[in-house]
């Protein structure tokens, strides 16, 4: 369970409208029945009228809506300025050893850069600077770079330091790795909400809202699948997802041509086939999507699979709804359901 900082903390942060907790808190408050980021411009409420929480999934399933000013819904997505900053000279120089005084000397708490990796990225910061160093040097090494070179180049201090971090991560040492796949992540912002991409060189294998409480079971289950280490960063396909997103969420795109992986049981995969025939701002019944696979008897394991589906938005599992014309169920929440299908009907306003 993430912990959130002190009541008192968090009063004086949302005071004060300190960015630096952007993410790591959100306050709701009872008598507007709205939720807002703590550097909010807005008029700070009484005390009082305050509910905390460490994400805005808890915050909507308690009633509240998100505040017009501070768009709290997009905190997890637009990681606050000090983290971009972190995030970017990472990025640059993966090798660099962030101590705690390094860190401060970037004028960056240190126990707030712990607290909002676990809650936002689910690890350490030191493991998600090894995760970027590795992920790096993989690329190298299958672009055929010389791997004494990838060892130094990323702040290995010796060969044999690189290989077991390797192991550790990728499962195979580095010389039988040239062929090597993993599963490279990364955070795109929405109108619903922050979702998280994961892409092999292949395709995209994931897209899911990152509050959904299934995202360590799907993880699980790529790693499973494709038996390879999951490493944050960003490849083509994860750069022409994000465009094509941007697209659909504005009205313009229709449907997606990004490359899609979708391992699972034959069932699973006529289903999943099945529901990519769908066409944009329509509706079918399980019911329905049972009898196109020649299995009419088999709504309930049509609705389970459907629930499974690893690539949210992009495999439409929106679109199917029940037989009575009621929503069903949406893994992302139902509220999103809606709203997307609102969209794609050309219902949505803002
Ligand atoms: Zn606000």
């Amino acid at each position: 369970m993430v912990k959130l900082p002190t009541t008192e903390e968090m009063e004086r942060a949302y005071k004060t409208r300190d960015g630096s907790y952007d993410g790591i808190f959100f306050l709701a408050v009872r008598s507007t029945g709205i939720f807002c980021r703590p550097s909010c411009p807005a008029r700070k409420p009484d005390p009082r009228n305050v509910q905390y929480y460490s994400n805005p999934r808890d915050a909507v399933f308690a009633g509240f809506r998100p505040c017009k000013r501070c768009h709290p819904m997009k905190a997890l997505g637009t990681p606050p300025s000090w983290i971009s900053d972190l995030l970017a000279r990472v990025e640059r120089d993966p090798s660099e050893r962030y101590s705690d005084a390094f860190l401060r000397s970037m004028n960056v708490e240190p126990a707030r850069v712990r607290r909002y990796f676990r809650k936002t990225y689910g690890m350490t910061f030191q493991a998600y600077c090894r995760g970027r160093r590795l992920g790096k040097a993989l690329e190298q090494i299958r672009l055929g770079i010389d791997l004494d070179d990838v060892a130094l180049g990323h702040g290995f201090d010796s060969h044999s330091g690189f290989r077991d971090a390797f192991v550790r991560t990728f499962g195979k040492p580095p010389g039988r790795s040239r062929n090597a796949e993993c599963v490279v992540t990364a955070w795109i912002e929405s109108p619903l909400g922050p979702l998280v991409v994961g892409a092999t060189s292949r395709g995209i294998c994931l897209l899911e809202f990152t509050d959904r409480r299934m995202l360590d079971t799907q993880f699980a289950t790529l790693r499973r699948h494709f038996s390879c280490a999951i490493v944050p960063g960003e490849n083509q396909h994860i750069k022409q997802l994000k465009k094509e997103l941007d697209d659909y969420f504005n009205g313009s795109l229709r449907s997606f041509s990004v490359p899609l992986l979708y391992p699972g049981t034959s069932f699973q995969q006529l289903v999943w086939k099945e529901l990519l025939k769908i066409p944009y701002g329509k509706t079918v019944s399980y019911e329905n999507i049972a009898r196109r696979i020649g299995s009419p008897a088999a709504q309930r394991a049509v609705g389970h699979a459907n629930g499974l589906n690893r690539i949210a938005i992009v495999v439409p599992c929106h679109r199917v709804v029940n037989k009575n014309g009621e929503l069903g169920g949406y893994g992302g929440g139902l509220w999103r359901k809606q709203k997307l299908l609102a969209l794609e009907r050309g219902q949505l306003s803002t």
